[in-house]
């Protein structure tokens, strides 16, 4: 065909406006907006059709209707993670469970308390925040903020803006998502005042650096790498004296900052937030959504006099957490005041990184006898050790055992299994490895491994 026909066979806004489908469409939406994805996808159309794609107005059809439905359907969803990375962006990082579930609720059925006192007065939005932050890491007082990348920002903003901060070569990381430790010095105006080598740094090089116009010195948890071999940092312990003697504030960035000591369970310790304050730290700041497993945000805590300077600062403001974030903090941190055994029971971070390997075995074989007995001889099914993996910077050179479910489909290729899986309305995230796709259930929750069979259930024939 002729461009010329081509062009000629698209059909005008009004026509399309016009077909049965759409006419059902405009009783609930407004004309307006479906009047603008009818264009949008008009135009689509139109370029695809004049690139050589052998098209009709069925698929013009299918396409409108699919964005219609797509945009009037929630995209932020429950959903199952068998990918087996603890802590992953893509998925919320940390899981909530249903006592959060419960708090949300009770703050979304209307008005909600935040920041008022008993008098009716406007109350200070951090009090409570603050106060579980004192227990619970021995800190003067805190505050959050957007997410940790926020909080770095603001503390050398507050701190440090117009004025050198000294930090280590070891110490100057790429988190992801452009988030990277010189990047957020130059938008904070602070100079950095980088000392030492990628791979050794001596205190020496922090007293050699300090002058009159050095406004703090940076300490940053490598999170999501290691140097090993001939390797030196200064710990706190060393590091403070020598502030003190200078008078600097010394700021600590944990990234996941963990409230309990990993290594007694096994796992490589991660800093301890009670350690840092212990130690001295003036300032320290970590993630809300890593290690403490709550809502994305930024962690401050420290010495009043700073936590006070923060507080003051326009950049907080801007920064400032909702009511969901707060709420949803608040009833994580009420967690690690339980005993610890309780602590472990409550809270899905920790109950997943710690979770007894049998255990996980258990559950994977529940799972699979269920596929075997719902699909039968069309899906191959297999229970095989692996290794899940913490994410978010966490602890993240170390691998947790665990037990996969392996999934062969005979009927379907399995990327087109993985992607259905993907598509069901409480999606199901597995890895294809191998031709195979591997569930992994350090993961899957308790009672998931009903929704992964549901899920396989509308992609696939039950016997
Ligand atoms: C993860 C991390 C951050 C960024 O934290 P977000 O809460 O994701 O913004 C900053 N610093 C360190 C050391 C981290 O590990």
């Amino acid at each position: 065909m002729k461009n010329k026909d081509i062009l000629r066979n698209i059909p005008s806004v009004d026509k399309v406006l016009n077909w049965n489908e759409i006419k059902e469409s405009l009783k609930i939406l407004g004309q307006n907006h479906v009047t603008e994805i009818i264009r949008d996808n008009i135009e689509q159309y139109r370029k695809r059709l004049l690139a050589g794609e052998k098209l009709d107005l069925s698929h013009l059809k299918k396409a409108i209707l699919f964005e219609i439905q797509d945009l009037i359907s929630p995209y932020f969803c429950y959903a199952v993670n068998a990918l087996g990375i603890v802590l992953h962006t893509g998925l919320g990082r940390a899981p909530f469970n249903k006592r959060i579930a419960e708090v949300v609720h009770d703050m979304s059925r209307g008005y909600s308390r935040l920041q008022i006192d008993e008098e009716g007065k406007r109350a200070d939005r951090y009090r409570k925040i603050n106060r579980l932050l004192q227990i619970l890491t021995g800190a003067e007082a805190g505050i959050i903020v957007n997410n940790n990348a926020a909080a770095t920002m603001l503390i050398l903003n507050a701190m440090a803006k117009g004025k050198e901060v000294i930090v280590s070569r070891g110490q100057l990381i790429e988190i992801g998502g452009a988030y990277r430790i010189p990047d957020i010095m130059a938008q904070s105006g602070a100079t950095m005042h980088e000392i030492g080598t990628t791979n050794r740094t001596h205190l020496k090089d922090y007293a050699g650096a300090i002058n009159e116009n050095t406004g703090a010195i940076l300490r940053v948890h490598q999170s999501n790498y290691r140097i090993i071999g001939f390797t030196k940092e200064v710990s706190l312990e060393e590091l403070v004296p020598l502030a003190r003697e200078n008078n600097i504030p010394v700021i600590d960035d944990l990234g996941s900052g963990a409230l309990i000591d990993f290594s007694i369970y096994g796992l490589p310790k991660e800093p301890m937030v009670q350690e840092s304050i212990a130690a001295g730290a003036d300032v320290v700041c970590f993630s809300g959504d890593k290690l403490i497993g709550g809502p994305q945000c930024g962690i401050i805590i420290g010495k009043k006099e700073y936590i006070e300077k923060i507080k003051k600062n326009p950049l907080t403001r801007a920064l400032r957490c909702d009511k969901l974030t707060n709420a949803v903090l608040e009833a994580t941190l009420q967690t690690f005041l339980l005993k610890e055994e309780d602590l472990l029971l409550n809270h899905p971070v920790l109950g997943i990184l710690l979770k007894p390997l049998d255990e996980i075995k258990k559950h994977a074989n529940r799972c699979a006898r269920a596929l075997k007995a719902s699909f039968g001889s069309s899906l191959r099914v297999s229970v095989k050790p692996g290794v899940s993996e913490i994410g978010g910077g966490s602890l993240s050179t170390e691998q947790l055992p665990t037990f996969l479910v392996a999934v062969q489909s005979v009927d379907l290729p399995i990327d087109d299994l993985a992607r259905a899986l993907r598509l069901f309305h409480k999606p199901v995230y597995g890895r294809v490895a191998e031709d195979t796709l591997l569930l992994d259930f350090r993961t899957v929750l308790k009672g998931e491994e009903k929704v992964i069979l549901e899920a396989f259930k509308t992609v696939l024939k039950p016997i």
